[in-house]
C-alpha cells in the first residue's frame, strides 16, 4: 500500500527490538525538525511570529528541548506542565499559560515563571489579580459563539466550556485596562484536528475584526493574536495535510487588509499547535502476541489503549503497517486489539490488513501526538517507553517503561497490618 511511510526500516526496528522491548513509541526527529522549521518558515513575513508547543500532546523534555532549538516556545495548561517548562529552563514569554477552571496555585506558579497568562472566563481577571497580582501583559481568550461552527473534536463554540463571550471580551480589556495592565494578547481556538485550511483563515479574520474594533472602543493596543492549536493531520492515507503556506498566505492577506489598513500593525501571530508539530512524527510499535478466531478475526498486541487511547476514545483512525508486508495484499479483515479487560480496547476494527502471524511487528501511524501522553493505569497497565530515532540514526530512550514499583508507589502497604 502507497502512502504512509516509515522512517524506518524492518531491520532497523528488528535491532531496536533487542535492546528496547515492544511496545514502544518512537518519535522521528529528522521529520519533527522538518516540519518545524517548515511552520516557521511559512510564517516568516510576521516579525515575532511564534509557535507554543502545546505540551500535552507529548510532554516530554527531550521533544521540548528539539522545538525550543527552532524558535518553539511551549504551551502550557496545568502545574506540571508549567513545571515541565520551568525544568526545561523555560521562563518568561517562551511560557504561554492557557487553562481554564484554573486553580489559584497554578496562577501562582505562571507568574512565578513569568509566563504569559491567557485567562479563560471575565471572573479570572480578579481571580487571578487576588490570588497571584496582575501581569503587566494579559490575553483574553474569545469564544466566538455562533459566528463559527464548529469541527468535530472540539464540538460547536456555542456549546464549548471554552473562552469569554464577545461583550464580555470588551468588558475584560475595559477591566484590565482600568487596573493598569499594560500590555495585550487575545487568543481563540475553535478547532481540534481541523483538515479544512480555509478554517484557520476563517478564524483569523474573526480575531482580527474584533481586535480592530476592540483597539478602537477600548484604547488599547495589542501585541499578539493567538490562533490556537487544532491544525489536523493526515490519519487517513486519502486525507490531505493542511496547507500551512495556504493558511500563512491567507492570514497574510487579511494582516495586511485589517491590521495594517488599520495602522495596527506590528501585531505577532501564535501559534499552540501540538498535533499537527509532532503527531505524524510517532509510531507506536507491537508485537502481536496471538491471533484469534471466532465469530471475527482478531490480532492481540502487546500494547493496548494504556499506550493509545484515542481509537478507544473518539474512534479515531490510526494507520496500521505491518512490517515486512508492506507490499502484500490487505486481504484479511482484522480486530486489532490490546488486552484490556473493555470491548473497546481495539486499535483497528474490521480494518483489511495482509495476513498477520504470532511475532509479527505491527506500527501505529501517528502517535506523535495525544498517543503516549493520554496514557493510564486501569487494569494495571504500565505505559510503554519512548524512544527518540536521532538525525543520525541513534536511538535515544527518552523516557523509561513504567515498573511494577511505579504502580505501586502510591500505595503503603507497610500500615496494612495494623488496619
Ligand atoms: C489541546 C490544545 C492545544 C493543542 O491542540 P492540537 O490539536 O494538538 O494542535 C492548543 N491550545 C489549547 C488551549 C489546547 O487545549
Amino acid at each position: 500500500m502507497k502512502g504512509k511511510v516509515l522512517p524506518f526500516t524492518k531491520e532497523q526496528i528488528e535491532k531496536i527490538t533487542e535492546k528496547h522491548p515492544t511496545p514502544f513509541h518512537i518519535y522521528d526527529e529528522k521529520g519533527i525538525i522538518e516540519y518545524a522549521k517548515r511552520f516557521n518558515a511559512a510564517f516568516s513575513w510576521n516579525k515575532g511570529f511564534k509557535e507554543f508547543y502545546a505540551i500535552k500532546s507529548a510532554p516530554n523534555p527531550f521533544l521540548m528541548k528539539i522545538l525550543r532549538a527552532q524558535g518553539f516556545g511551549i504551551d502550557a495548561s496545568s502545574l506540571a506542565e508549567l513545571e515541565l517548562a520551568g525544568r526545561v529552563g523555560m521562563r518568561g514569554e517562551e511560557i504561554m499559560f492557557t487553562s481554564n477552571d484554573t486553580p489559584a496555585h497554578e496562577y501562582v506558579k505562571a507568574r512565578e515563571l513569568g509566563a504569559t497568562i491567557n485567562l479563560d472566563d471575565i471572573s479570572h481577571i480578579e481571580y487571578l489579580e487576588k490570588h497571584a497580582g496582575l501581569p503587566e501583559l494579559i490575553s483574553l481568550r474569545y469564544n466566538p459563539g455562533a459566528l463559527k461552527d464548529g469541527n468535530v473534536i472540539i464540538g460547536n463554540p456555542e456549546d464549548s466550556k471554552y473562552g469569554f463571550t464577545r461583550e464580555q471580551l470588551f468588558e475584560g480589556y475595559k477591566m484590565l485596562k482600568k487596573k493598569g495592565v499594560k500590555r495585550f494578547g487575545i487568543h481563540t481556538m475553535v478547532a481540534s484536528n481541523e483538515l479544512d485550511s480555509d478554517y484557520f483563515i476563517e478564524t483569523a479574520e474573526i480575531l482580527f475584526d474584533v481586535i480592530v474594533e476592540i483597539s478602537k472602543e477600548v484604547g488599547i493596543r495589542f501585541e499578539f493574536a493567538n490562533l490556537g492549536g487544532g491544525i489536523g493531520i493526515p490519519y487517513k492515507n486519502e486525507h490531505k495535510p493542511v496547507d500551512i503556506e495556504k493558511v500563512s498566505a491567507g492570514i497574510k492577506d487579511l494582516y495586511e487588509k485589517l491590521i495594517v489598513a488599520n495602522q495596527l500593525d506590528p501585531l505577532k501571530i501564535f501559534f499552540e499547535s501540538g498535533r499537527v508539530i509532532t503527531g505524524p512524527y510517532g509510531f507506536l510499535v507491537s508485537k502481536v502476541l496471538h491471533i484469534k478466531e471466532t465469530y471475527k478475526k482478531y490480532a492481540g498486541l502487546d500494547s493496548c489503549m494504556a499506550n493509545l487511547m484515542r481509537p478507544a476514545l473518539y474512534g479515531a483512525y490510526h494507520h496500521i503497517t505491518v512490517l515486512g508486508k508492506e507490499n502484500e495484499p490487505c486481504s484479511n479483515l482484522y480486530d486489532v486489539t490490546g488486552s484490556l479487560c473493555e470491548n473497546n480496547d481495539k486499535f483497528a476494527i474490521n480494518r483489511l490488513l495482509p495476513k498477520i502471524e504470532q511475532g509479527d511487528i505491527v506500527v501505529i501511524h501517528d502517535t506523535g501526538a495525544h498517543g503516549h501522553a493520554m496514557g493510564f493505569n486501569y487494569n494495571g497497565k504500565l505505559r510503554s517507553a519512548e524512544l527518540l530515532l536521532r538525525e543520525n540514526g541513534e536511538v535515544v530512550e527518552i523516557r523509561r517503561a513504567e515498573t511494577m514499583d511505579d504502580y505501586f508507589a502510591t500505595l503503603d502497604f507497610g500500615k496494612l497490618k495494623d488496619f
